[in-house]
């Protein structure tokens, strides 16, 4: 098959086999990745419509006890200037969001022992409280199957925890040797099993990763069934040991993130930050090909700095929660709506 019957194929039966995979993400010319992109946004639009959703992105703490190789928040990482939100802070910026028009919160932050079960369940449940119309994500990492279900009860939807990278050895290539692949794949399905949307996803381009990885992470995609995936290139951070590595591709990026949305149509797929801040036009590149959130950063402005995963991390603009006028704006031109919603999965089973 040629690349264009390889997508119409995985658009009609959301499945390839590994060959027909290596084949598309290694041979896709321009004209292909055209064809793909519009493939997985016609998809896209078959759910969704015109509709992209949008989160409130708050980085409620850079302090971290694990020490990912590719993290600039990394425990090893002393140049980097810690902090912690306090609950009162937490609360301050769903109340500007909410004004914003937000209507999930994500909080996401380093694995920080501060926040412990029973702080989070509090925050949790005044958000809850105060905006009940609004849905609450988590983004904070490893946690005990005891410590996601407590989570739960008070309030939190989803949770987003991305596996980094499917592929075992590549898992130890990525991070010290105290982390372990198994625990990170169990937590995704603990989480699932405390009834939370579950978003994985993996970096592009991370020191290490070849071809028949991406395959591999497609196929588990179509396994999985996640409702969220967060992908997003690889971007050096100066002070981690990956500091000379190269980027990740933008283009190979998009051929997955189209990939993904024509696996499940149904998937909430963030356009990242990363994949931002690599590319100006990077946020609408993402929606384009089959993207269909935005998280806008709505953490206070002066820790915003702060939260440096990687260097030259976009977090003005449109990244700034502020201007989510202009956001609005920017999609409308670009053909999209902007949606109030909160957003949910639309999946039909
Ligand atoms: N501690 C939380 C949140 C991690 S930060 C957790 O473990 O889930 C969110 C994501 O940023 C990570 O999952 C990782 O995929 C991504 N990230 C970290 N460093 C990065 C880098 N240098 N380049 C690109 N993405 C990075």
């Amino acid at each position: 098959m040629n690349n264009t019957k390889l997508i119409d194929f995985l658009g009609q039966k959301h499945t390839l086999s590994q060959e027909q995979y290596r084949e598309l993400l290694t041979t896709a010319t321009a004209e292909d990745d055209t064809y793909l992109h519009k493939a997985a946004r016609a998809a896209c639009e078959k759910v969704y419509g015109k509709r992209i959703f949008y989160r409130g992105l708050i980085e409620i703490s850079n302090i971290c006890k694990n020490d990912c190789y590719y993290c600039g928040i990394r425990r090893s990482n002393t140049a980097c200037e810690r902090y912690r939100l306090s609950q009162q802070q937490i609360l301050s910026c769903c109340e500007e969001g909410y004004k914003l028009g937000f209507r999930t919160f994500v909080l996401q932050g380093g694995e920080d022992g501060f926040f412990t079960d029973n702080l989070l369940c509090e925050i949790i449940s005044k958000i809850k409280r105060s905006y009940s119309d609004c849905a609450v994500t988590l983004s904070l990492g490893e946690r005990s199957k005891e410590s996601y279900r407590q989570l739960k009860e008070a309030g939190a939807d989803r949770y987003l925890l991305r596996h980094e990278t499917i592929d075992p050895t590549h898992y130890g290539q990525l991070h010290p040797r105290q982390m372990k692949h198994e625990n990170r794949l169990a937590c995704l399905q603990a989480l699932r099993e405390c009834g939370y949307q579950v978003g994985c996803g993996f970096m592009v381009g991370s020191p290490g990763q070849d071809v028949g990885m991406l395959v591999k992470e497609l196929m588990f995609i179509e396994k999985f069934r996640p409702e969220m995936c967060g992908i997003g290139p690889f971007i050096p951070h100066k002070d981690t040991p990956f500091g000379q590595q190269k980027a990740g591709s933008v283009t190979l990026t998009l051929r997955l993130l189209s990939c993904i949305r024509l696996i499940c149509p149904d998937i909430l797929l963030p356009a990242t930050t990363a994949l931002a801040s690599l590319s100006e036009d990077g946020r609408i590149k993402g929606i384009e090909a089959g993207a269909n959130v935005v998280m806008p950063n709505l953490s206070p402005s002066d820790v915003r700095e702060k939260y440096t995963l990687y260097n030259n991390k976009a977090y003005a603009g449109h990244e700034s929660a502020q201007q989510v006028q202009q956001l609005q704006q920017l999609m409308q031109s670009a053909g999209f709506l902007l949606s109030c919603e909160r957003g949910d999965i639309e999946r039909k089973m």
